[in-house]
């Protein structure tokens, strides 16, 4: 496949560059490389940020112009996240919703859901939760028990939800509840749009390890939302969640190899200024990270050719998942080894530096968007076609 853009490409690839020189300067350009999909550092600056790509019509540039994109084909919005994430310019806030939510609505809602919520996601206006996981279903989705009963033009929803990112700054919530107790588990689900600002919903922040409050619980006691806000058909939200969940795997974390790549990159200008790369085994180690890095990036690519040429990814998107969530851990543990002692020591008020930062929040990312032991599940049976998993 040819990875060079075409004169189109080439010419839509220049403008992003010359928009992104001319706007990342300020107070934007002092605070390169901040945040990320499940980071709310700096929220604020990131807001004002995505305000501006907005103004600019770079957010969704592959969604139709009537629901605020540009009509733009996916090799734009690739394009779009290369340069972004290659100028280390802030990460945008609207990450469930532009990123997560507003594919799926594209391809599973109703035309009067899309043009109710796409324009206001792609404004950055409006901010969107995940309601997925539960506390006894997170890898064994299909068990979840939150459930919605009608109640003549609405939806009542009793249950609890957790680990919903960006939660306490949601307008709307995409929940997947059980609708039919008596269908088979993978068939009673429904996904439900509902707003996050009633009586109903309490959402409380979590404090996570780098003492974050980016995720929440959910608590939905009686919380209503209107019948016609399903995504999909009623008992048919799991295959619209799978859409939802397929697209996390690529391109929500597509931008994540620069930012590792500048992680790498810091690791051994440190290790450099104190002497401790003339050591063979200190540069043996640094090499084996920058070539599991490589082998990211050419996934990465092998991905992004299978997205443009069949529009879909499917079971291969696990094995980006997979590969640059377990180098980002390694990473993080190589970096905490090799800067010894002096890495475990925090800030006053727990302040953390960007290697610690770093380390701790890799714990995650083996878990989020499908722990590593459902990816290779997932590949074994789907892309190896190995016996099933027995339940
Ligand atoms: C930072 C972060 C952000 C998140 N954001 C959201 C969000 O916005 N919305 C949302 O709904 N959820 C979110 N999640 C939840 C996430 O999807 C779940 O944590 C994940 O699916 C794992 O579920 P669990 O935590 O219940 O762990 P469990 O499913 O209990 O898994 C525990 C361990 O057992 C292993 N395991 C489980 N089943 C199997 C199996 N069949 N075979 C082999 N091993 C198995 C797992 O791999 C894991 O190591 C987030 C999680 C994190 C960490």
């Amino acid at each position: 496949m040819d990875m060079n853009d075409g004169p189109a490409d080439a010419e839509f690839r220049a403008e992003v560059r010359a928009w992104l020189a001319d706007h990342l300067v300020g107070e934007f350009a002092d605070h390169r490389g901040v945040g990320g999909p499940t980071d709310d550092e700096h929220w604020d600056l990131r807001l004002a940020w995505e305000r501006q790509l907005a103004d600019a019509r770079l957010l969704n540039i592959s969604w139709p112009e009537e629901y605020g994109g540009r009509g733009g084909t996916v090799e734009q919005e690739i394009i779009f996240l290369q340069e972004h994430a290659a100028a280390a310019a802030p990460y945008w806030v609207g990450v469930q919703g532009r990123d997560l939510f507003g594919p799926t609505l594209l391809r599973h809602g109703t035309p009067a859901q899309k043009a109710r919520f796409l324009p206001a996601i792609t404004r950055a206006e409006q901010f969107w939760g995940q309601g997925f996981s539960e506390p006894g279903a997170g890898s064994d989705l299909a068990g979840l028990r939150t459930r919605a009963v009608r109640d003549g033009d609405e939806w009542v929803i009793d249950g609890q939800k957790i680990w919903t990112t960006f939660g306490d700054t949601a307008d709307w919530l995409y929940v997947l509840c059980r609708t039919n107790p008596d269908a088979p588990k993978h068939r009673g689900i429904s996904m439900l749009l509902v707003p996050a600002d009633q009586p109903g919903v309490d959402i409380r922040p979590i404090r996570n390890i780098v003492g974050s409050r980016e995720f929440c619980e959910v608590f939905l006691t009686g919380a209503r939302t209107a019948a016609d806000l399903v995504v999909g058909e009623v008992d048919g939200g799991w295959k619209v969640a799978m859409g939802t969940v397929g697209a996390e795997r690529l391109l929500t974390t597509l931008p994540y190899q620069y930012m590792f790549a500048r992680e790498l990159r810091s690791l051994v200008d440190v290790l450099r200024d104190r002497g401790r790369t003339a050591d063979p085994l200190v540069r043996q180690r640094l090499a084996d990270a920058w070539i599991g890095l490589e082998v990211v990036r050419y996934t990465n690519l092998r991905m992004i050719g299978t997205l443009t040429r069949t529009g879909d990814l499917g079971s291969e998107s696990s094995v980006s998942k997979l590969q640059w969530a377990t180098w980002h851990q390694r990473l993080g543990e190589l970096s905490m080894r090799l800067l010894g002692p002096s890495a475990e020591i925090v800030g006053d008020g727990y302040a953390l530096d960007g290697f610690q930062r770093g380390f701790l929040n890799s714990r995650a990312e083996t878990i989020y968007g499908g722990a590593n032991e459902i990816q290779r599940t997932i590949l074994a049976e789907r892309v190896l076609a190995l016996p099933k998993e027995a339940t």
